[in-house]
């Protein structure tokens, strides 16, 4: 490595911990088990900004996901009904990293992927399990990242159509499943597949924006359902389902602004999904995700708006992501002390997408090393191929 690139990282180690360590938390002389519990995250981050590097270790991520896609230890069996999730993570990972799967590995997917498909439509965690929007989604998400011909065929979009009415509550709400629970992921999975395989009618989504609504909470963000509490997840899937829908004004986005600002924690840099909960790097994307389209909202409806970043730092998310939740031989950790996962994974390099592309771009270290793929956050997908999948299908007539 050059001095000028060495040089480089040492400002950056400087500045961070220069910065960050007037951040730690003020308990009042009051400790309890979550004060402690923060003081502990802020004592590992700030150790991690000194001894670390602002470098993506990108070959060794693309070799764990890769080896992850056939040998995964047994802490993933608690998994089995999420297993169209696996492989979502991975090639969502995969494409962010700049990697693609060779056509015998694809087709293999493409393959099991069909075999976890309901005859009444839909996809279930596993061959033969009953269907549920989560899986539906990532199984479609993952197929859409494929892009062949045989993928997008693999989906039965009339049976989708029909297991997609068939969970609408009267009042606008998205059961998860047939009799199952209704929340915000049901919404936003639905919607998100509806529009990207061109199944949408209005019919299909009557009410719904009115159910969202009644999830904002007084803090600002949404809860998974009316009543409930304010949450990272929940409020991504409310306002992205709101932009599919084109009814944004169902939200107040003051007090979400207000909310969601506020959530990016002053001394890590990384976003915490609640209020008062600690720091995890999956709401990188769960809390980042939405800033973009916020951005959105306000250049359309807002004159005086004009910016050419988002509304958060996004160098602090970076430098969290990258000094402080890489594991050394690739993959990603909610924070520091715990161990990497998939989820993980996939979730804090789609935050680290949404960090760096701005509508100006905005890199921590070299660009050559660290500069990964645009997101279209709405659907979280590699920009490309969600394109590719609203091109292809929207050439195709909405099924009966
Ligand atoms: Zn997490």
């Amino acid at each position: 490595m050059s001095n000028s690139i060495n040089n480089m990282y040492e400002e950056i180690r400087v500045r961070n911990y220069a910065k960050i360590s007037q951040q730690k938390q003020d308990d009042e002389n009051y400790p309890t088990t979550t004060s402690l519990n923060q003081s502990r995250v802020e004592n590992d981050v700030l150790r991690l900004y000194r001894m670390n590097s602002a470098i993506l270790i990108r070959k060794d991520h693309i070799r764990l996901l890769k080896k992850s896609l056939t040998h995964l230890n047994e802490e993933y069996e608690c998994l089995d009904c999420s297993r169209p999730w696996l492989c979502y993570w991975i090639l969502h990972s995969l494409e962010i990293l700049g990697e693609r799967l060779d056509h015998n590995n694809s087709s293999k997917i493409v393959g099991f992927l069909t075999k976890c498909q309901s005859p009444e439509g839909g996809f279930g965690g596993g061959p033969g399990q009953y269907p549920h929007l989560a899986p539906t989604y990532a199984a479609i998400n993952a197929l859409c990242i494929i892009g062949t011909p045989s993928a997008y065929q693999a989906i039965d979009r009339k049976g989708l159509k029909r297991f997609l009415s068939s969970l609408h509550g009267e009042d606008g709400s998205f059961s998860m499943h047939t009799d199952g629970e209704a929340d915000l992921r049901g919404v936003y999975c639905a919607l998100a597949v509806a529009k990207l395989i061109n199944v949408y009618t209005p019919e299909i989504f009557e009410g719904t924006e009115n159910w969202i609504a009644k999830c904002q909470t007084w803090e600002g963000g949404f809860g998974g359902c009316p009543g409930m509490e304010a949450h990272g997840g929940y409020t991504f899937c409310a306002l992205a389902a709101l932009v599919l829908l084109g009814k944004t004004h169902f939200c107040s986005l003051k007090s979400l602004l207000r909310w969601i600002v506020n959530k990016q924690m002053r001394l890590e840099g990384g976003f915490q999904g609640r209020t008062n909960k600690l720091v995890d790097a999956c709401y990188s994307f769960w809390q980042g995700g939405s800033f973009p389209l916020i951005h959105a909202i306000l250049t359309k409806e807002e004159k005086a708006f004009n910016s050419d970043y988002w509304l958060f730092d996004q160098g602090a998310l970076q430098e969290y992501l990258l000094f402080c939740t890489q594991y050394p031989d690739g993959g990603f950790l909610d924070r520091p002390e715990k161990f990497r996962d998939i989820y993980h994974t996939c979730y804090a390099l789609s935050g680290l997408s949404v960090a760096q592309n701005s509508p100006r771009k905005l890199i921590v270290g070299s660009p050559n090393l660290n500069l990964v793929e645009i997101i279209n956050p709405v659907y979280n997908l590699v920009h490309s191929s969600a394109a590719n999948a609203l091109e292809y299908f929207n050439t195709l007539p909405i099924p009966d």
